[in-house]
């Protein structure tokens, strides 16, 4: 069976410089808010060419502690609306409501998969505060023109950058192309922890310090707590894991890329539409998804051939039971994408032979 991703083959290729860094976590006798976690938000914040870095608990809790502290300092209040795709992660869209915001759905490209900016303006309203831009599968968004707007409506940029780690728009970085950016370092994605973990990347200083306390429970002095706060933080040895794979994280999407690209160039079937890369380096494959209107057959064809293939992703968000009051409207981009869409194996440990057995497996679909 070729794998859609062999984590284990992936982390095994670090095991040595991971097992050392555990190690050393634990003759540390320190576990939360050290130094790992320190080094590592210093590291990845230069990285994506940011001011500053903090390490969250996960994904989710970035996007959620952003709003949250925008909350805290006055820019956004309960009611007002987030502008976001309606073809994501259903994450993107929770991080909204769970501050008690509104999300208002925008359709993406076709071609892109990522948010249309041309249909953003006629979405603004005098609640509208900020626009939430996911760099879906690994490519950024159009982010001249959505800061354009943004500026012109006096809204923030929430970068979703779950997905994009190391993406560029021009000369600079996913994390750093708005005014805060959430990650994600689920095991799965492009830099992975080897359990759940997430940082937040801002130019802003307030709101950074804002973050910060408020993921550790209010408090930005011991025993002093200034918010309200929750409990989200990236731990020692999470921190340690990711420091060793953010050395190597530029050479992974090198090695995606190479995949991404020898699929781009040999597959060659009629009954589908492979990936529409805007500039190829602004791309870093998290996920190599193609589209056609044959997708369950393609699937079950591939399961027959031994290849594991994956949906990213099954059931839009405004057609979920978790969004019942959405459920009678209508996003048909989303929905065709949603229909057609399936992600091939792609990885930084794949072997070029399961690359050209992919490629030879789909060229004799029909
Ligand atoms: C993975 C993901 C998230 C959530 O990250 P977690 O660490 O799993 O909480 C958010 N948005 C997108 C687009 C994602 O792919």
């Amino acid at each position: 069976m070729i794998p859609f991703l062999d984590l284990k083959g992936l982390n095994s290729q670090y095991k040595e410089e991971l097992i050392e860094a555990c190690i050393k976590v634990i003759d540390s006798g320190w576990y939360i808010q050290g130094n790992e976690c320190k080094e590592f938000e210093t590291e990845f914040a230069k990285y994506c060419g940011t001011k500053y870095a903090i390490g969250v608990a996960n994904g989710l809790d970035a996007l959620i502690l952003i709003l949250r502290a925008y909350k805290q300092l006055g820019i956004i209040n309960d009611g007002d609306e987030v502008i976001v795709p309606s073809n994501t992660y259903i994450a993107s869209i929770l991080a909204i409501s769970q501050n008690n915001l509104v999300p208002v759905l925008v359709e993406p490209d076709i071609n892109t998969y990522l948010i249309d900016p041309s249909k953003i303006e006629e979405k603004v309203t005098s609640k509208t505060k900020a626009i939430l831009p996911v760099h879906l599968y690994g490519q950024t968004c159009e982010m001249d023109k959505i800061n354009k707007i943004a500026k012109k409506y006096n809204l923030k940029v929430i970068e979703d950058s779950a997905q994009s780690h190391g993406a560029y728009f021009k000369d600079k970085r996913s994390g750093n192309l708005g005014d805060a950016s959430g990650f994600s370092f689920y095991p799965g994605k492009n830099l992975g922890a080897l359990g759940d973990g997430g940082a937040v990347t801002t130019n802003d200083e307030e709101l950074a310090n804002t973050i910060k306390a408020l993921g550790n429970y209010g408090s930005h002095k011991k025993y002093e707590n200034l918010y309200k706060g929750v409990n989200s933080r990236l731990d020692e040895i999470q921190a340690s894991m990711l420091r060793v794979k953010l050395k190597y994280l530029d050479n992974e999407i090198e090695k995606r890329r190479e995949i991404a690209n020898y699929y781009l160039q040999n597959i060659e079937n009629s009954n589908l539409i492979l990936p529409t890369v805007r500039a190829k380096d602004n791309h870093v494959w998290h996920l190599f998804v193609i589209r056609t209107n044959k997708r369950d057959e393609l699937q079950n064809y591939l399961a027959e051939n031994d290849i594991q293939t994956l949906i990213h992703y099954p059931i839009p968000p405004h057609k979920q039971e978790a969004y019942k009051e959405w459920n009678i409207k209508s996003y048909e981009i989303s929905e065709q994408i949603h229909n057609e869409v399936l992600s091939l194996p792609i990885s930084s440990v794949q072997p070029l032979e399961d690359t050209k057995r992919i490629i030879q497996i789909i060229n004799n679909f029909n």
